[in-house]
């Protein structure tokens, strides 16, 4: 077989071809290590939104989800992963997507109908003008979110209700949750998140949370690389919560700067003692000597009966 070395072969095409060569491999092994870093991260939220759906029973067989989907990254990869799960789950369910055109000036309203017509989805887009309303409603200087989410929550269970929707479910992962836990300690005085499963307060829906086991910074990826049409959510001029802002900069220093913390912090959550902390609804801290008396005869009694 000729030698294609160029040193040996004197052929000046070949001392051309071979820094290209090099390239071309280089570009390659770069292309295909990009897909497998992709595969995993895929594989990972997959499985987690699996995990979180079988942990808390959020999907039966034949219920009908209503996918909300504001056209922001989580959003756009709860619907991803609820069609993976779909594909793949032994039982059947419907998934339905609905945005809500909240009429916010330059809202692009082709978006999301072009990209779920794309995916052959089923969609709906609902048209409600919060927007007038939080921007009469809310005082000039203060952040208009709060008003905002309850206006856009509102609607969007009532129409669950309307087409029949089982089960409502949202994009939240598990930061937010995370968030939500230390903006109730530091102003609201409680110690309670955002659940992966709830029943709203008329017992009207059942909302879910599939994305709650995935991270934040996993679902960022995931949406640049799958490079969704993000809508801004601030289309409002809204500036953003600023105390959430601090709590969200706070997780994200100690997560560079602890790894473990947050993966920790999140399992706290899933592991609860009411034993150990002081709230007396959940822990009946008046009759431990009523317990105290059973535990100490009961072990009299198994004492004398050995
Ligand atoms: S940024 Fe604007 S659209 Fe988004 S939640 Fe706040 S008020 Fe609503």
């Amino acid at each position: 077989m000729p030698h294609s070395d160029p040193v040996q072969s004197l052929d000046p095409a070949a001392y051309a071809s071979a820094p290209e060569a090099t390239a071309a491999n280089d570009a390659a092994t770069t292309e295909a290590q990009h897909k497998r870093d992709f595969n995993k991260l895929q594989k990972r939220l997959r499985r987690q939104t699996g995990n979180a759906v079988i942990d808390y029973r959020m999907i039966e067989e034949g219920d009908k989800i209503m996918v909300c989907l504001s056209g922001g990254k989580d959003s756009y990869t709860m619907l991803d992963m609820l069609r993976s799960l779909q594909r793949n789950a032994p039982i059947s369910f419907s998934l339905v997507a609905v945005n809500l055109d909240q009429k916010q000036p330059g809202f692009p309203e082709h978006v999301l109908p072009e990209y779920l017509d794309k995916l052959g989805v089923d969609y709906h887009i609902l048209e409600r003008d919060t927007y007038s309303v939080v921007k009469e409603k809310t005082p000039e200087g203060k952040t208009t979110c709060a008003l905002c989410s309850r206006l856009r929550r509102g609607s969007l269970y009532g129409f669950a209700e309307e087409i029949g929707a089982t089960k409502v479910a949202l994009g939240h992962h598990r930061e937010d949750i995370l968030e939500t836990l230390f903006l109730n300690m530091f102003f609201g005085g409680s110690l309670k998140a955002m659940p992966p499963k709830l029943l709203s307060d008329d017992a009207k829906n059942i909302v879910i949370r599939p994305l709650a086991y995935c991270k934040e910074a996993d679902i960022a990826e995931f949406s640049r690389q799958m490079a969704y049409p993000i809508i801004p959510c601030n289309l409002c001029g809204s500036q953003p919560n600023m105390q959430r802002q601090n709590v969200k900069a706070m997780l994200d220093d100690w997560d560079k700067n602890h790894p473990g913390r947050l993966e920790s912090m999140f399992k706290a959550v899933t592991n609860v003692a009411p034993s150990q902390l002081a709230d007396r609804e959940q822990f009946d801290f008046e009759n431990l000597e009523a317990k105290q008396e059973a535990a100490l005869s009961e072990r009299i009694q198994a004492f004398n009966v050995g």
